[in-house]
């Protein structure tokens, strides 16, 4: 019922209200009491007093009585007379002031009797002195019965104030106990009621108190970060039960809070974390992506397979760091992988090897070998105990090459390594473009020998470089003799058949170093640098006689036999730059050689001067 803390704190209050109004109406009750009491001492006061009093004024009008008689002096009769009525007076004073008193009424009423008895028996002589019977009233007074009716009176007055003494003795002692009983009462209750009070308030402050160092408690180590701190809901009134539930939802959200909190700020750095990861990321792919392309654009720019190589060898590195390695490429008759540029600490420069040796060939894919003996090694990997990683290089589906990297790949590797092999592949495609585009522009495309626009340039140079190191150079001009009758007798196809066939003799039998070219028609011209004409009049000796053995059927038909005429002259200091002067000796020389039968080499001499 008392649950809640206030309605215990009204309880406490009414009973306390309640204890003071009882404890005041008791007070005032005994003080009522007490004055009633003292009321009644005095009315015993009062009639004894008047008791007194009618006692005194019969006593007086017995001496004015006797006082008459004696003396015969009128004035002691007056006195009688007057006390007398004094004293019936105070007697009927004292009969209403005993009216409530039954016992003390009977007497009063027998004391009455003696007392009218009495102040009858004092008349009487009374009236005999007023009468002058002086004497009979003296006898009356002297032999009558007024001695024994005055014991009487003063029996019955005696007796009387006797028993209203014993009354006001009572009525006194009743007053005190009552004034006592208050003093106690007031004495004992006040006390009592400010101990109750004082034990409830502390009782009532401890109830609070309890709860609210353990609300302030929780609630200090909640401010200080302790999210799991709860209470209990069982504080001992209503009011801090309910303010400890309120507590423990309050922090039960602030948990839930804190929890979603650090969740998002947990995802907030996870996300942090990946964008600035892949920001790096995306600012090292920028980079490489840069660094690609100015290798791409430099490999486009190449001229040479070996200025390729050199850009690799320079690019490789920073592409794919700590990952040494070699560039394969097909040769020209493409049964061999060889080397065309290493980077790193590569052992070796990488031997040529056959395309079956690679797995990554073979398959068209990456072939990686991360820890020996988890896959099958490829036979041109030379050692066998460390892993490696060959990318095949794809163009237009065919392969090119291979690039072989030693060490694992790591993702970001292996997304490089894939856009390098592109720009790689597609550079050496461009290049071989080039180069077959280069070749078409100085090659004749009937005999494969280089065409005359080619020799000019080629015959400057020569020309350049024997002025500089004084070293000997020949031109050699060339024409097959009567190559008209080939086109005549057997139709054009036979012609170029011939001209393939002694361009072929042409191209192999001289010196690497020496430059043959198709001059135009049935002419051919041969530069030959570094040599005497003396010792290139034995080579041309040799060219001739094979081309004289050439024997060739066109169409089942034997074409006969062939023949060519050389003219061979020196560029001499003193010649033109472009070699022109050279070639016109030369050409007089073959001329000469026509002019004297044909099928034979002719040495420009210097006519003199
Ligand atoms: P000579 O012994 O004096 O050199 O006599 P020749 O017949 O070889 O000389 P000529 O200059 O009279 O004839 C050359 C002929 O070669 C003329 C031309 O029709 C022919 N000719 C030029 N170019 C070609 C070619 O590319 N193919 C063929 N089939 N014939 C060609
Ligand atoms: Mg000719
Ligand atoms: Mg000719």
């Amino acid at each position: 019922m008392f649950l809640s803390l206030t309605s215990r704190i009204a309880a406490v209050g009414a009973l306390v209200v309640i204890a003071l109004l009882a404890l005041v109406a008791s007070l005032v009750d005994a003080s009522r009491q007490s004055r009633e009491s003292f009321r009644w001492v005095t009315h015993s006061a009062q009639v004894i007093e008047a008791m007194e009093e009618t006692m005194a004024g019969l006593r007086d009008a017995e001496s004015g009585q006797r006082g008459y008689v004696l003396t015969q002096n009128p004035g002691y009769a007056q006195s009688f007379d007057r006390r007398v009525a004094d004293s019936l007076q105070s007697f009927s004073e004292l009969v209403e002031l005993t009216r409530d008193n039954p016992a003390q009424k009977a007497r009063v009423q027998s004391f009455g009797s003696l007392l009218s008895e009495r102040v009858e028996l004092m008349r009487q002589p009374l009236e005999l002195a007023r009468q002058g019977r002086f004497d009979e009233a003296e006898a009356a007074i002297v032999g009558g019965r007024g001695l024994d009716s005055m014991g009487q009176v003063l029996l019955a007055s005696q007796e009387f104030l006797g028993e209203e003494r014993r009354l006001q003795m009572d009525r006194i002692e009743a007053a005190e106990r009552r004034l006592e009983w208050g003093k106690r009462l007031a004495l004992i209750g006040g006390p009592l009621i400010a101990l109750f009070s004082l034990s409830v308030s502390v009782m009532v402050i401890r109830g609070i108190r309890r709860p609210v160092r353990v609300i302030t408690r929780a609630m200090t180590s909640l401010g200080s970060g302790d999210l799991d701190q709860r209470i209990t809901d069982r504080m001992g009134s209503r009011e801090f039960n309910r303010l400890a539930q309120g507590y423990n939802q309050m922090a039960d959200r602030l948990a839930t809070a804190s929890d979603d909190q650090r969740r998002s700020e947990r995802e907030l750095k996870q996300v942090h974390h990946e964008l600035l990861s892949s920001s790096q990321v995306l600012r090292q792919r920028g980079e490489v992506i840069e660094l690609l392309g100015g290798m791409a654009h430099r490999m486009q720019a190449a001229r040479t397979e070996a200025e390729l190589a050199q850009v690799i060898h320079a690019f490789v590195p920073r592409v794919l760091p700590g990952l040494p390695g070699v560039l394969y490429a097909y040769n020209n008759s493409r049964n061999l992988l060889v080397p065309i540029s290493t980077w790193g600490d590569h052992e070796g420069d990488g031997d040529a090897f056959g395309p079956d040796q690679c797995w990554a060939l073979r398959r068209g894919q990456s072939h990686f070998v991360s820890e020996p003996g988890t896959d099958i090694v490829c036979d041109h990997v030379g050692d066998k105990d460390h892993a490696y990683h060959c990318e095949p290089l794809l163009a237009s589906g065919e392969v090119i090459g291979v690039l072989h990297l030693d060490g694992v790949l790591d993702v970001e590797s292996g997304f490089r390594i894939k856009v390098l092999v592109e720009n790689i592949a597609s550079a050496m495609v461009n290049q071989q473009l080039q180069r077959d585009l280069k070749e078409q522009t100085i090659r004749d495309p009937l005999t494969g020998l280089f065409n005359r626009r080619y020799m000019e340039e080629a015959l400057a140079l020569e020309v350049a470089r024997s002025a500089r190191s004084g070293s000997p150079l020949c031109v050699v001009m060339c024409d097959v003799d009567h190559f008209k009758r080939f086109n005549d007798e057997f139709g054009h196809d036979a012609g170029d058949l011939v001209l393939q066939a002694v361009a072929a003799e042409l191209g192999h039998r001289f010196r690497d170093g020496d430059i043959v070219c198709r001059y135009g028609g049935e002419e051919f011209t041969i530069i030959a640098p570094g040599t005497t004409p003396e010792a290139l009049l034995q080579r041309i000796e040799t060219v001739r006689q094979a081309i004289a053995g050439i024997s060739l059927r066109h169409r089942n038909q034997a074409l006969g036999s062939t023949s060519m005429s050389f003219g061979v002259a020196s560029w001499r200091p003193g010649m033109d730059r472009e070699g022109r002067a050279a070639l016109q000796a030369a050409d007089a020389a073959l001329y000469r050689a026509k002019k004297e039968g044909r099928n034979r080499a002719v040495l420009h001499v210097e006519e003199a001067a």
